[in-house]
């Protein structure tokens, strides 16, 4: 993710240049505005006073007042009063337009005819009784209005300038670097340029990413001292590609090399190359690499590089449209080939899906380097959250290994988020320090919601919801491979309307059992509203997701089903398009149907078995849930006793993720 520059001179730099590419273009606007006030000016000279055929013929032709009538373009017809009566008082307004001035020769009235035919047919018809004298003599003529031709072909091709002008700008608007005119720019990159003196991130905002860390180094020092390597002959690596989960601290830790070498940062997110326009990606992959070599030493950082390094023709089935992202990697891929490896220039790029990017990207030469972030364990989270307490005006009491603990599988990024979350939630209940409960309240917030307290839930749903929890608390509470319990909540928070929260132990491996008992755990919830209501609900829809992915896991991905046998459809590489490739045939497709039917059956049974023996505990559990909203372990305990797996009780040194249900 590309952080937005701080840096407030430099962003109004960047934000001077299309209004300075833009004050060429006012002398338009000025031609523009003269030309709407000479039209509009032409256009109010005219003489002619606009009439009605029914004034025309009963106030004029009728009194002989009519000189001639001139038709014009078989339009309008002009009419000129007789200059006799120049001085008439019915005429005279027409005559003159402002006091004092000489009568006109006119045209002095105007009307619109419908058509030669009927314009002529009604004047016969006025003039019936007219002596041949008498007739009102009429002339065609055609007239063209120049201003008008002139503006019908310009005014269009004005607008299709300032349209085509708008886009263009659109399409630089946040590039830096381009200058003159923006119709050139196009194809310019638009990386944000963080210059050496203005980075100031370095590896002490960056907690619990040692061995990252140490990858890195290498790359600082060379850097900042090229010659010590080049001279024994050695290559730095061109390009280091850091994989991990979103929020694991990877832009940071690009900016943090940045900061450490003090050198130029370029930094863009692999979507920017590609825009509505073909060609465009790999002009500005060119042009990237161009501006970088003339700041070299010096770091490009792409973020999200998955946008474009994604397999070449994979998804172009269900697409149609890669040729443009596929143009702009094999420009990558060339740039990468083209500057040497001592150019002093270094390609850091993040993605969280390293398994979708090409293999030609990857190979060494190119990105030969890769860095894998992971979820921060529990001394890793500690670390985080004191870089992003120190700000905080805390409690001294506060225990940071306490909070560390409490939140297995955050990301660095939510532990950012929760340290922000409880300053605010400090600052709206107006304690002068931060302290513990805002932090337990932001992390609650963070792993399930807003608590909605004003939801409107009836006492009969209430108790379904009580009873759903209590039927999770009580399985897990009695099977001993389900992660201890340490909270059950019927507050609705977020989407949900109550909620258990479990701390797993950190483990690499999940047996067969352990999987089925996780399974039990969770349709708990369906099987406990079954045998206390005869009813069952909607509520259960999360629990029966979850449900059906880990049986379609267990019995297609990890072979733990006997008669699929030990076969996994699992494809690590990503290449295939599970969508519309199934790696088995119908006949196997319906057995595993059937095999996750009779998993998913089974362990039900196995549920309503452990509630029905355990019905006094289970509502026990579900009314005290009904009188206090939230209990503890601590509650559970007094239920039904220790748990019996209590060796794993607060194995919280390796948790792995939190789950609700
Ligand atoms: P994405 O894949 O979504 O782009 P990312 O891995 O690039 O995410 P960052 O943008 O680097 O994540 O992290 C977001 C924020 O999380 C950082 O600005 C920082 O505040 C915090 N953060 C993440 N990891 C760490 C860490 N190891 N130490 C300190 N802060 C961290």
């Amino acid at each position: 993710m590309i952080q937005p520059t701080n840096d407030p001179e430099k962003s109004n730099s960047e934000k001077a240049l299309p209004t300075k590419s833009g004050a060429k273009f006012y002398w338009i606007y000025l031609v523009l505005f003269i030309l709407i006030l000479l039209t509009s000016t032409l256009l109010q000279n005219k003489t002619s006073k606009e009439i009605t055929w029914q004034q025309f013929e009963n106030d004029i032709l009728s009194t002989k007042s009519v000189d001639k009538i001139n038709v014009i373009n078989n339009e309008k017809a002009e009419v000129y009063i007789k200059s006799s009566l120049a001085n008439n008082p019915a005429f005279k307004e027409v005559f003159t337009q402002k006091k004092g001035d000489k009568p006109t020769e006119g045209p002095h009235y105007s009307f619109s005819i419908g058509s030669i035919e009927s314009f002529e047919k009604k004047i016969d018809l006025a003039q019936a009784n007219f002596s041949p004298q008498e007739k009102v003599k009429i002339t065609y003529s055609k007239s063209s209005n120049w201003i008008l031709n002139i503006m019908g072909w310009f005014l269009p091709l004005l607008l299709m300038f300032f349209v085509w002008n708008f886009i263009i700008n659109r399409s630089q608007r946040g590039g830096i670097g381009g200058g003159g005119n923006p119709m050139f720019n196009f194809g310019k990159s638009n990386a944000t340029l963080v210059e050496r003196e203005k980075s100031t991130i370095n590896f002490e905002d960056v907690a619990g990413l040692e061995e990252a860390e140490m990858e890195v180094r290498e790359i600082i020092d060379f850097l900042k001292n090229p010659e010590q390597f080049t001279k024994l002959g050695a290559k730095i690596p061109k390009g280091v590609i850091l994989v991990g989960p979103p929020g694991t601290g990877k832009t940071l830790l690009a900016k943090a090399v940045a900061g450490e070498a003090q050198v130029p940062f370029f930094s863009i997110s692999g979507s920017e190359f590609v825009e509505m326009f073909v060609g465009v990606g790999a002009s500005r992959v060119r042009d990237l690499f161009k501006r970088a070599k003339e700041k070299a030493p010096c770091i490009i950082f792409i973020d999200e590089i998955d946008a474009i390094g994604r397999s070449r023709g994979k998804g172009a089935f269900l697409t149609g449209a890669n040729d443009e992202r596929e143009s702009t990697l094999n420009q990558l891929l060339t740039e990468m080939d083209g500057f040497g490896t001592n150019s002093g220039v270094i390609v850091l790029a993040a993605t969280n899906r390293a398994d979708m990017l090409d293999a030609a990207l990857l190979r060494p030469g190119r990105f030969d380097r890769h860095i894998y972030l992971e979820l921060p364990n529990l001394k890793e989270r500690e670390e985080i959250f004191n870089v992003h307490i120190k700000p905080l005006v805390k409690d001294e009491t506060l225990d940071v290994k306490f909070l560390a603990a409490q939140t297995p599988g955050f990301s660095g990024a939510d532990i950012a988020n929760i340290c922000n979350e409880s300053a605010l939630i400090a600052a709206r209940k107006k304690n002068d320090k931060v302290g513990r409960q805002d932090f337990l309240d932001a992390i609650d917030r963070t792993v399930a919601g807003l608590e909605k307290k004003s939801k409107i839930i009836s006492p009969e749903e209430k108790k379904i919801i009580a009873y759903h929890e209590a039927g999770h608390a009580v399985i897990s509470w009695l099977l001993k491979k389900v992660d201890p319990l340490i909270k059950v909540s019927i507050i609705p928070r977020g989407k949900s309307l109550g909620a258990a929260w479990y701390l797993p132990e950190e483990k690499q491996l999940r047996s067969a059992s352990a999987f089925k008992e996780y399974l039990c755990a969770t349709l708990g919830g369906r099987a406990s509203e079954e045998i206390t209501f005869g009813d069952i609900s909607s509520g259960a829809l999360d629990d029966l997701e979850k449900v059906t992915k880990e049986a379609y896991m267990m019995v297609a991905i990890y072979g733990f089903n006997d008669k699929i046998g030990n076969i996994s459809f699992y494809d690590s590489t990503g290449q295939r398009d599970a969508g519309i490739q199934k790696p088995y045939g119908e006949e196997t497709g319906n057995m595993i149907d059937q095999e996750v039917r009779k998993l998913i059956g089974d362990v039900y049974k196995q549920a309503i078995e452990i509630l029905t023996s355990n019905k006094n505990s289970l509502i026990k559990v579900a009314e005290l849930l009904l009188q206090k909203e939230v209990i503890f372990k601590e509650d559970l305990e007094a239920i039904m006793g220790k748990r019996s797996s209590e060796e794993v009780n607060l194995a919280i040194e390796n948790e792995e993720q939190i789950l609700i249900s």
